[in-house]
């Protein structure tokens, strides 16, 4: 008989968004007249850049046309966006990465996920707490987290990142092999600075583990201390993987577009991981389209990037306006310099349902528990700077009103 991969069964349900969802439904249906703000939303809401749109419609005529037909393309993306990611996202940076080091993908989601393919299961992981779950979660698939037990995973190694700690995950002080960082962080928006990031690069040397570094939100840095790339730290390309994604710099989350990097330096046992990362891209991926590539070229031009930054500017001054008026509003609040996430205290100790309970019930706003993000993030809620302006304003108005 066949039989199923049983750690599918050992996840604990997802039910974060879906119990939001339902509450939101239920209190909107009670409450017909109440306008409810979201301010939960992880995802962008400006359209596409126009030099981006240019570029799609221009290459969907080429795929009409004999000589600008494409079918199969490099599984490892067309060398016009590698080329391009080479030189404005690194060699602008005074990083030496070559083209063969890119890897173009679907999205940085998957590949967070996939990178697994070309690791041990015996590996012990490192995550941070509160964390992204696709790092957990696709470990536990994997068979690397042992088993669910008290909201912990019992063979994963947590990270707590708490306000004692500045949000910053702490060495291990266990020997560990694969470690997960994300900068600037989702949920908490807290950034880290060259300085911080420098001793997980010594650890990571000296234990042999391998650093796999989701810097998704990289667009969102205004800090100069805050390096947009891990390989801006010395060393960093004989023990770090790089996660790149359009989907929170360009707006392209419907549209599907990153990159991961991996460098030739990072080597175990003497195997390049570059070669196992292609040996998989080549068997399980056929390529992202290419009237999608030649969208994310087009991120890269003077007009494209012009306009991207300007949707940033955007988000960012949003961050501003939920920073201060939380503040205002006498709560501790973090992150939303370098990232569109501000990750708040509740105040009295409140738990971070019953907040996200009185915010959707005395203020009409909608937030995220940050007990959905694990452990830790009890006592939190995140808000994301991904509203418009005009709601943002009237959203914090709200806040500042109930507090
Ligand atoms: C949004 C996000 C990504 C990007 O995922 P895509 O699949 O490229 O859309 C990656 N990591 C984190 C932490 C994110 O929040």
């Amino acid at each position: 008989m066949a039989k199923i991969n049983d750690n599918y069964l050992k996840l604990p349900g997802s039910y974060l968004f879906s119990t939001i969802a339902k509450k939101v439904a239920a209190y909107s249906a009670a409450n017909p007249d109440k306008e409810v703000i979201k301010m939960g939303i992880g995802d962008v809401t400006k359209p596409l850049a126009p030099a981006v749109i240019e570029a799609m419609h221009k290459a969907v005529d080429e795929m009409g046309t004999a000589e600008g037909f494409h079918g199969y393309g490099p599984e490892q993306g067309y060398d016009f966006l590698r080329e391009k990611i080479v030189e404005k996202d690194y060699q602008a940076r005074g990083i030496d990465i070559a083209a063969d080091e890119i890897f173009v993908s679907d999205g940085a989601k998957s590949d967070c996920g996939n990178i697994g393919d070309i690791f041990s299961v015996d590996n012990k992981v490192a995550v941070c707490d509160p964390v992204y779950p696709v790092y957990v979660d696709t470990n536990a698939m994997a068979g690397r987290a042992g088993d669910f037990i008290n909201e912990h995973w019992s063979n994963l190694y947590y990270m707590p990142c708490t306000e004692e700690n500045g949000f910053m995950p702490q060495l291990p002080t266990e020997k560990v092999d694969m470690i997960y960082l994300c900068f600037p962080n989702n949920p908490t928006g807290v950034s880290a600075t060259r300085a911080q990031l420098k001793p997980w690069v010594d650890y990571a040397k000296e234990n042999g583990a391998v650093i796999l570094y989701d810097s998704a939100y990289e667009a969102f840095i205004t800090n100069p201390d805050v390096p947009h790339s891990i390989y801006e730290i010395e060393g960093a390309k004989e023990v770090a993987i790089e996660f790149r994604s359009f989907s929170k710099t360009a707006g392209f989350t419907g549209t599907r577009c990153a990159y991961t990097v991996v460098p030739h330096e990072l080597k175990l046992d003497g195997v390049e991981l570059n070669g196992l990362w292609n040996r998989r891209q080549c068997t399980k991926f056929n390529g992202v389209p290419y009237i999608i590539q030649k969208a994310a070229a087009a991120v890269y031009s003077d007009e494209g990037y012009k306009q991207t930054r300007d949707a940033i500017a955007y988000y960012l001054e949003n961050a501003k306006i939920i920073r201060e008026a939380l503040t205002e509003a006498g709560l501790s609040v973090y992150g939303g310099e370098n990232a569109p996430y501000i990750w708040a205290k509740t105040p009295n100790g409140m738990k971070s349902w019953d907040f996200f309970d009185k915010l959707l019930e005395e203020a009409n706003v909608v937030t995220t528990p940050g007990a959905g993000f694990g452990p830790s993030g009890e006592g939190y809620i995140r808000l994301t700077a991904f509203s418009t302006k005009e709601n943002t304003i009237k959203a914090m108005e709200k806040i500042k009103a109930i507090l």
